[in-house]
């Protein structure tokens, strides 16, 4: 189905990422991976499937990296067609007791990194007449918890990035979406489990097993691979008019 098409996916070397650049090379889609750590690991997970791969190091939190990358995908590929703004990271404090510079990395990389990609990777998909962004932002951007101000403030910004790209783009081929996964066991939400193991003293299934109890009614966590299921919907002529959504996959957290 995305023959032909080139995905840039970020944050793309674990987890959610990872499962939605898998899900979109299974359609045939070229993928640019970006992202830290373990890199030919993925690399050879999404050649395996047959389809292009490359891989672009940027720091999400720097805006002339994300710049050098998007016209490093247009060199090496042709095209931007798909971009999946995925990179982020969390912490997890009371206002008072939160890190300013913590703030300003979360919201550097969960909410401007997005602003910034699509920035450069519109004018591409405008002049080509067809384009998908997924913006993965989360239940807490429909939502909040307590201890989390800076990851839901820029959940809640980049749903509303999502709308505002989705009007600008309303009478054109490009759609801009926004996915919002509730609890997915990825490095990202594994650190939260060993806190809570830590805390409450117990081991990490019966923390697991808390932090689904307080949030998520299906006690069941959300997979990498479902989400990617969305995102290659969401990549689908079907979905042509599905626009400015925020999507929650959530095991039914935010219909509590
Ligand atoms: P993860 O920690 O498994 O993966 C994060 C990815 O982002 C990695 O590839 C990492 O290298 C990359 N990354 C981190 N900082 C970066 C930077 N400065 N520049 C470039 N890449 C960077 O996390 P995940 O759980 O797969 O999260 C992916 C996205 O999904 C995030 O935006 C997260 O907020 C969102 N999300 C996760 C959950 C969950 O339960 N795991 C739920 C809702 C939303």
């Amino acid at each position: 189905m995305l023959k032909g098409k080139t995905a840039l996916v970020t944050g793309s070397t674990s987890g959610i990422g990872l499962g939605i650049a898998k899900a979109l090379a299974a359609q045939g889609a070229d993928i640019m991976l970006n992202g830290f750590g373990d890199v030919e690991g993925p690399r050879a997970e999404i050649a395996a499937l047959g389809v292009k791969v490359s891989h672009h190091g940027a720091d999400m939190s720097k805006p002339a990296e994300i710049a050098a990358m998007v016209a490093a995908c247009e060199a090496e590929f042709g095209a931007v067609d798909i971009l999946v703004n995925n990179a982020g990271i969390q912490f997890v404090a009371n206002i008072e007791d939160f890190p300013a510079e913590r703030w300003d990395a979360i919201i550097a990389i969960n909410l401007s990194s997005a602003f910034h990609t699509m920035h450069h990777a519109l004018p591409g998909m405008r002049a080509r007449g067809w384009g998908r962004i997924l913006n993965i932002a989360s239940a807490h951007g429909l939502v909040a918890s307590a201890g989390k101000s800076a990851y839901v403030a820029a959940k809640h910004g980049i749903v509303g990035l999502t709308k505002a790209g989705a009007l600008e783009t309303a009478t054109t081929g490009i759609t801009v979406n926004a996915i919002c996964p509730g609890w997915v066991l990825t490095p990202l939400v594994q650190k939260q489990v060993d806190a809570r193991a830590e805390k409450d003293g117990v081991d990490g299934e019966e923390a697991r097993k808390r932090l689904l109890g307080e949030k998520q009614p299906s006690l069941q966590f959300v997979t990498p691979d479902q989400l990617g299921g969305l995102a290659v919907f969401l990549c689908s002529s079907a979905a042509d008019q599905v626009r400015g959504v925020a999507w929650n996959m959530d095991g039914g957290w935010v219909a509590q």
